[in-house]
């Protein structure tokens, strides 16, 4: 297999410097990093928010003006799920029947070691131009630390394409769905539990609210975005009432509402209000919205002479239809939307959404080593002139 040890190693190496978001200290995979990119002539800088010095993401490149080709991927992991189901240490890299198992395998690590691999290998032979490789901190609570902060500060402005790397199986991916997370409270009125209906109880009020969210959640159904599938919402946390012989004079619920383009947040808030002020009438209680967290989602035009190129050296590699197919989490892609107009991005990497945030995370061996030499080809051929051949 092309290039097998070399990006299977650099994932173990990666592997065992855990990154769990929470906490999010990613001062040490991002060490590595800047370390093996250096030993192959790379500048290498840490940049990290001074409110959270242990969030540091690392910026690596190669050579100078344009064209300039940024390959990103996020260095932090969920902390692992369930880790006594998971057959080994999560931290440890394990090889078997084709598969590398580990904490990031394929969520993010597998990506960025490809990455890594692939942008030395262009660096080279590059005769013109930039190769850029992003390790950006925080994307698993937002990327508001990580990717967004240094898209504030500049670091992505002089960028002519941009690679970010997450689970579409090698296919490009042009879109991925957003994030609206409410927090909703019901206030009735608390009266003994002899005489419940003395009080207004807010658990029952909230009990319709969540009807009335699984209805929503059948009518998104309906109206499917073509390459994300539906929006969806959900109740996901509730917490409500003082005793058991109280009748309950307040309840909170968080609901996740995924949305997909071209939903707009405010109007999705709105929607959800209005369900709130039905509840409200017909219970005689009052509701109100706490808080909405917003991730917004990613769709990018696609038909861009790089983009294309890239679906060509997809095809050409690997044989199989480069998409477009659609990622249906979140990912650092929704903070490139702004730049769309300058910088065409795409998501792009090994394995499925599936596999990530599980107990027993892998990603397969061939995937990783393909995904490296589609990075390695397409790079070539925009820097390097010459060897654009598979
Ligand atoms: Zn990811």
């Amino acid at each position: 297999v092309l290039g097998s040890c070399d990006v299977v190693n650099q994932l173990g190496e990666l592997i065992a410097c855990p990154s769990s978001n929470p906490p999010g200290d990613t001062k040490r995979v991002a060490e590595v990093v800047a370390t093996r990119m250096a030993e192959h002539g790379f500048r290498a800088a840490l940049h990290a928010p001074p409110e959270a010095p242990e969030m540091v993401s690392v910026i690596t490149e190669s050579g100078e003006g344009h064209p300039c080709v940024l390959f990103h991927a996020h260095l932090d992991t969920v902390p692992p799920a369930a880790p006594d189901q998971w057959i080994s240490d999560p931290f440890t890299a394990r090889m078997k029947d084709g598969r590398v198992f580990g904490l990031g395998a394929c969520d993010d690590k597998g990506p960025l070691a490809a990455m890594m691999v692939a942008a030395q290998r262009i660096a080279e032979r590059r005769q013109t131009g930039r190769i850029v490789v992003v390790g950006a901190a925080d994307e698993e609570a937002a990327g508001v630390r990580g990717t967004a902060w240094l898209r504030e500060h500049g670091a992505f402005m002089e960028t002519d394409f941009a690679v970010i790397g997450e689970q579409t199986h090698n296919r490009i991916a042009l879109c991925h769905k957003g994030t609206v997370r409410l927090v909703v409270a019901i206030r009735g009125r608390s009266a003994h539990a002899t005489q419940p209906d003395r009080g207004v109880n807010a658990i029952h009020a909230m009990a319709e609210l969540i009807r009335d969210i699984e209805q929503y959640h059948q009518i998104l159904a309906c109206h499917p975005h073509p390459l994300l599938g539906a929006g969806t919402a959900s109740v996901n946390l509730i917490a409500g009432g003082r005793a058991g012989n109280v009748v309950a004079d307040d309840c909170e619920a968080t609901i996740d509402r995924r949305i997909v383009p071209p939903d707009k947040p405010t109007q999705v808030i709105e929607q959800i209000r209005d369900l709130l002020r039905g509840v409200e009438r017909r219970r005689g209680v009052s509701a109100e919205v706490l808080s909405a967290e917003i991730s917004p989602w990613f769709q990018a035009p696609g038909g861009d002479p790089m983009t294309q190129r890239f679906m060509e050296v997809i095809q050409s590699i690997t044989g199989h239809d480069p998409g477009p197919v659609g990622y249906p989490p979140g990912s650092d892609a929704k903070f490139f939307m702004p730049l769309l107009s300058r910088i065409p991005t795409i998501v792009f990497g090994p394995g499925s959404h599936e596999q990530a945030h599980a107990v027993d995370e892998w990603v397969s061996v061939e995937e990783l080593n393909e995904c490296m030499r589609v990075l390695e080809v397409f790079g070539t051929s925009v820097l390097g002139g010459a060897c654009g051949h598979a």
